[in-house]
């Protein structure tokens, strides 16, 4: 027996790259459109997007717009590294679980290496560990740490954490490279100025994520360290990244960039689902696998449980042993949505209760 539901599919905590795209992103495309503009990046929008995420960052740095966040993250790691070099990351990073090798292939060759942690983030020690286990000639010579933040399990690092790991990074001759994916989502979960969690702390690169955030297309490569930036424009070009018309990857940043949308946006996803967290928290068999710092809530249900959930038209990611589920939200999502979805989840909870019974 199945709980009826009268929406046939709901897609509404399966992704945030399941949202459309939100209007200030939409209005600054429309306003972009109008009429004609220069090429490959010789237009105003993007002069103005740089522009104002130099300002947003409070540094002079240097700004590339990319199309999506595995080119992001692996042009700028090739540009961190040699191929004889290596990169530490923590085992559930987007650059190893979901990029299909592209930071080995566009670096040439330099190995992944891969460490533990609580939670997604990696663990010091570990990392220390990854880069004293070997220092001949015979082991490829680690020179990046990868930090992705938010992770991918929905936590977020905090200023003294990442102060921790540059402090570590400085003593290992490490470059820090941040996916910053959700880099809006833990800015607003942490309520600091960007520079805070990048380069005061010690972020040689951010991967800054646009498309979760609410643009229909784009993410953009902050070089805090300049230099790192040295002919990354033809790196971009060679992997077929750079954008003929450029101003509608770059109008967006201007409009989500203007009057805090892009944090605006980013709470808001945050909000629904520390919503989504507390409400889950207070149902029997229904365990929360990690903090919700961020817009994604991780529990773990009874098998069954998900299937009914299924069933009644939700979709979600499983990820990490059978049951353990992931509902995202994103700058779409209501509360309304969430109140729907714990809804089924009591009904479907009390139902599988009183069949046990
Ligand atoms: C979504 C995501 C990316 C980018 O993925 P693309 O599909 O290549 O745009 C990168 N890192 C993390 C952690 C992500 O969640």
């Amino acid at each position: 027996m199945t709980v009826t539901s009268t929406h046939p599919t709901r897609f509404q905590f399966a992704s945030d790259n399941y949202a459309g795209v939100c209007p200030e992103a939409w209005e600054a495309m429309a306003e972009a459109n109008r009429g004609y503009a220069s090429s490959y990046g010789e237009d105003p929008w993007t002069a103005r997007a740089s522009e104002r995420l130099r300002e947003i960052f409070e540094t002079d740095c240097e700004v590339f717009f990319v199309f999506n966040g595995t080119a992001a993250n692996s042009l700028a790691l090739a540009s961190l590294c040699q191929s004889y070099h290596s990169i530490i990351c923590h085992e559930m990073a987007h650059i190893e679980t979901d990029e299909c090798g592209a930071a080995e292939f566009f670096s040439n060759g330099t190995k992944v290496l891969l460490v533990r942690g609580d939670n997604g983030k990696v663990d010091p020690a570990e990392v220390v560990h990854a880069v004293k286990r070997r220092s001949d000639i015979h082991y490829p010579k680690p020179k990046v740490l990868s930090l992705t933040q938010a992770t991918e399990l929905g936590t977020v690092y905090s200023v003294d954490e990442l102060q921790a790991i540059a402090e570590l990074a400085r003593r290992h001759k490490l470059r820090i490279h941040m996916d910053g994916a959700r880099f809006s989502n833990a800015v607003a979960s942490l309520g600091v100025a960007p520079k805070e969690i990048t380069w005061k702390a010690g972020v040689d690169v951010l991967c800054f994520g646009g498309t979760k955030n609410g643009f229909a297309i784009g993410e953009a490569v902050v070089f805090f360290n300049k230099e790192l930036a040295y002919e990354f424009e033809y790196r971009c070009k060679q992997a077929g990244q750079l954008a003929s018309k450029m101003r509608f990857l770059t109008a967006p940043w201007v409009g989500m960039l203007e009057n805090d949308m892009w944090l605006t946006r980013a709470g808001n996803a945050n909000r629904c689902a520390r919503l989504l967290e507390s409400q889950l928290r207070s149902i029997d068999g229904v365990d929360v696998m990690y903090p919700s710092q961020a817009n994604a809530v991780f529990v773990d249900l009874p098998p069954q449980l998900a299937e009914m959930l299924r069933e009644m038209g939700w979709h979600f990611y499983t990820f990490i042993g059978s049951g353990g589920a992931r509902f995202m939200c994103s700058w779409e999502t209501t509360e309304a949505d969430v109140d729907a979805l714990v809804k089924d989840i009591q009904a479907a909870s009390a139902q599988l209760k009183g069949e046990k019974a």
